[in-house]
């Protein structure tokens, strides 16, 4: 049976030493690390997600500043708040929560966000910091899945990894940290021609695609780490709903060796290294060691 890779109780755990670091800065530097959280319309699962972000904010003692615009909100009103964010002394990393309504231009939005503040790590010069590996602001997701690695000491030197999902959000960032971290990497995606093939040779197994049940026990090698990103809301038969992964966690558990659960996995890391990234923002504004 696969060891779980318990991100909750992970993300718990690095919360508590950030209300200590987090109590300090605010007693040395009269304030304390601030993020703003740009939320538009009424998504509900996005509304789910800055609800539980503004509360991880506020359980460690960071300031949130999150506005909840209205679904019409145009290109340049949205483009005007995220310059006043970027102006705003006590604000040290913006995020928008996506997916935006179709008439906004996520990508142009985010190329406004202040690299320095840019608490997802999405901005294009932050995305070429990690390409050349120079330090920098990393997306949240995949940082939270190499956190989690790192704590569990799964070795990544030379072995195989298989990253499934090819977006800017996940797959790609994820497969350039796992290169930095001298794994071997291949991307799979939609258009893959037999994903079983490659998954089988895979010593560690990323997926983020949102397609449950992508990923069965005859994908997997003997051994194996999956990590599982993907969240997808699924109607019960009574009626209620659940989250569940790509993974189908109940029959690759008994073949890998370790696994992370959908939820209590990467959503809690994803959102710890969120928190992360406004202390990081802090500190180098303010010319302190992190
Ligand atoms: P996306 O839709 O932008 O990308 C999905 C990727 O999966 C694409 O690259 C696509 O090519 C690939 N894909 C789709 N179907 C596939 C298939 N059948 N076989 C192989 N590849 C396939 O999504 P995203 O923003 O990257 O998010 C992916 C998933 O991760 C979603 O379920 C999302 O909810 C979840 N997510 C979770 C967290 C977290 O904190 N845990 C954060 C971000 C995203």
């Amino acid at each position: 049976m696969a060891t779980l890779l318990d991100g909750k109780a992970l993300a718990r755990q690095l919360q508590a030493d950030m209300t200590t670091r987090v109590a300090d800065l605010r007693a040395q530097h009269g304030r304390p690390p601030g993020l703003a959280v740009l939320m538009v319309g009424d998504h509900p699962a996005s509304a789910a997600y800055v609800r539980n972000k503004e509360r991880a904010c506020d359980r460690v003692g960071i300031a949130s500043f999150g506005k909840h615009l209205p679904a019409q909100i145009s290109q340049a009103e949205l483009t005007a708040i995220i310059h006043a964010c970027n102006q705003d002394e006590r604000i040290d990393g913006i995020l928008v929560q996506l997916p935006l309504p179709a008439h906004l231009n996520a990508v142009a939005l985010l190329h406004e966000i202040a690299p320095d503040k840019d608490a997802d790590g999405l901005h294009p010069l932050n995305l070429g910091r990690l390409l050349r590996e120079e330090p920098g602001l990393r997306s949240c997701t995949p940082a939270g899945v190499m956190r989690l690695l790192a704590a569990y000491d799964i070795a990544l030197k030379g072995r195989q990894a298989v990253v499934i999902g090819r977006s800017i959000l996940v797959g790609k960032p994820m497969a350039m940290m796992l290169l930095a971290a001298d794994a071997t990497v291949t991307v799979a995606h939609l258009y893959t021609r037999d994903l079983a093939i490659l998954t089988r040779q895979a010593d560690l197994i990323v997926t983020a695609t949102g397609c449950p049940n992508l990923l069965g026990a005859d994908a997997v090698q003997s051994g194996a780490t999956v990590v599982d990103v993907g969240i997808t809301r699924v109607e019960n038969a009574d009626g209620t709903s659940r989250l569940v992964g790509d993974v189908d966690f109940a029959a690759v558990e008994p073949v890998a060796d370790w696994i992370t659960p959908v939820p209590g996995g990467i959503g809690p890391m994803t959102v710890a290294m969120l928190l992360q990234n406004t202390l990081t923002s802090f500190c180098q504004r303010l010319g302190i060691k992190d």
